[in-house]
């Protein structure tokens, strides 16, 4: 078994664990996963749940002759959704945050910073968020489509370190196992290309949207942003004993050694500067020595028209020290530079944070 540590996970859990039947939602594999989830958040690591299960669980209260239109599935999902939550919340006794998106939401870089900076709130409060796509208004141009790529937009938008994907599969196998019973687990897997692809069949299990491929096409996008990810079979209590001890009872898909690279490279690189925030010298002690967030008391003067979720420019006397995603656009910022963190609500009626750049959005050049 490959062994694993970490700090902030996505856990992705799938309809074949909330809804085994098809329909309605039970508690029945989720037990032992809350367990996983509680005693982790007890030893100070930070947990983020994408859940399915909300088509499933409204499926019996809508009328359905045929195969189930658009709107009859969404109609399924809002009523599924709130029993998938109270399923959930059932099982904790700490706060669970519903947090439900499309893949427009993702795409839009304010709406983007925004998803980001709640997540990031509901775990400074310790909640637990629970994500799921927002099926009852997401048409299929708008929707990401299946949790498996949802989890993965997740743990990007979240930063998280690790994606767990519980499936009813126990990991990714040499070839299909339902087919082939010699079929073997591939413990590790350091990069997918072509053939891992190959690897990944039909689509598997007939209750969620995802197979194997979504769940690959989810590991892909993590690993090359730095995030580990696991498949393992989420039906079996004992696979959480394991990851409790930082062991991997299925396959483990290794995060690029690049990993801080690939998202500094994508800051760098990828990303124009829309604008110029020239800070003190006390804030540029603060961005490279203590690694801290940059704050409106430090900023002198800015530059250029940006957006919250643009990328700036960081200068120190007319040098660039660093890059990040704004947190205020241009206006904003250059109402408050200068002040306490405290005012900004005052001085703008509102806040989305005490940093106007966050460390976590930042690079230093
Ligand atoms: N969002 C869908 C639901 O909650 C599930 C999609 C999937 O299983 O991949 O029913």
């Amino acid at each position: 078994m490959s062994s694993f540590t970490w700090h902030r996970a996505v856990i992705k859990i799938g309809s074949a664990l909330i809804a085994p039947n098809g329909h309605a939602c039970t508690a029945q594999y989720l037990q032992h996963i809350a367990r996983f989830i509680t005693a982790s958040r007890e030893k100070g690591k930070e947990v983020i749940v994408v859940s399915s299960g909300s088509v499933a669980a409204g499926r019996d209260s809508i009328k359905v002759r045929h195969q189930p239109s658009i709107a009859e599935k969404q109609a399924m999902a809002s009523i599924g959704q709130t029993r998938m939550m109270a399923n959930w919340a059932g099982l904790f006794s700490f706060p669970c945050a519903q947090v439900l998106l499309t893949y427009d939401d993702l795409h839009n870089r304010t709406r983007y910073v925004n998803i980001s900076n709640t997540l990031r709130e509901l775990l400074t409060n310790h909640a637990l968020p629970i994500v799921n796509e927002n099926d009852t208004v997401a048409v299929n141009e708008l929707k990401v489509g299946d949790n498996d790529n949802l989890a993965a937009y997740t743990a990007l938008v979240a930063q998280a370190d690790t994606l767990i994907i519980c499936s009813d599969i126990n990991g990714l196998y040499d070839a299909d196992p339902r087919k082939q019973p010699d079929a073997k687990l591939i413990p590790e897997v350091e990069q997918i290309d072509e053939d891992t692809f190959k690897l990944a069949g039909g689509a598997g299990s007939s209750v969620g949207t995802g197979g194997m491929l979504t769940k690959l096409q989810a590991a892909h996008k993590c690993m090359q942003s730095g995030i580990q990810t696991l498949i393992v079979n989420g039906r079996d209590a004992q696979v959480f004993d394991y990851l409790s001890q930082g062991q991997v009872p299925g396959t483990l898909f290794k995060a690029e050694k690049s990993v801080g690279n690939a998202r500094a490279k994508w800051l760098k690189h990828t990303l124009k500067s829309r604008g110029v925030i020239e800070i003190d010298k006390g804030a540029m002690n603060a961005l490279l020595e203590r690694g801290a967030s940059l704050l409106p008391s430090g900023v002198l003067e800015v530059s250029g028209h940006f957006k919250a979720g643009d990328a700036v420019e960081i200068h120190f006397q007319n040098a660039a020290i660093a890059k990040g995603l704004a947190q205020y656009n241009d206006a904003e910022l250059s109402q408050i530079k200068g002040s306490n963190s405290r005012h900004i609500s005052n001085m703008l009626g509102y806040s989305v944070g005490e940093a106007i750049v966050h460390r976590d959005d930042m690079v230093l050049l």
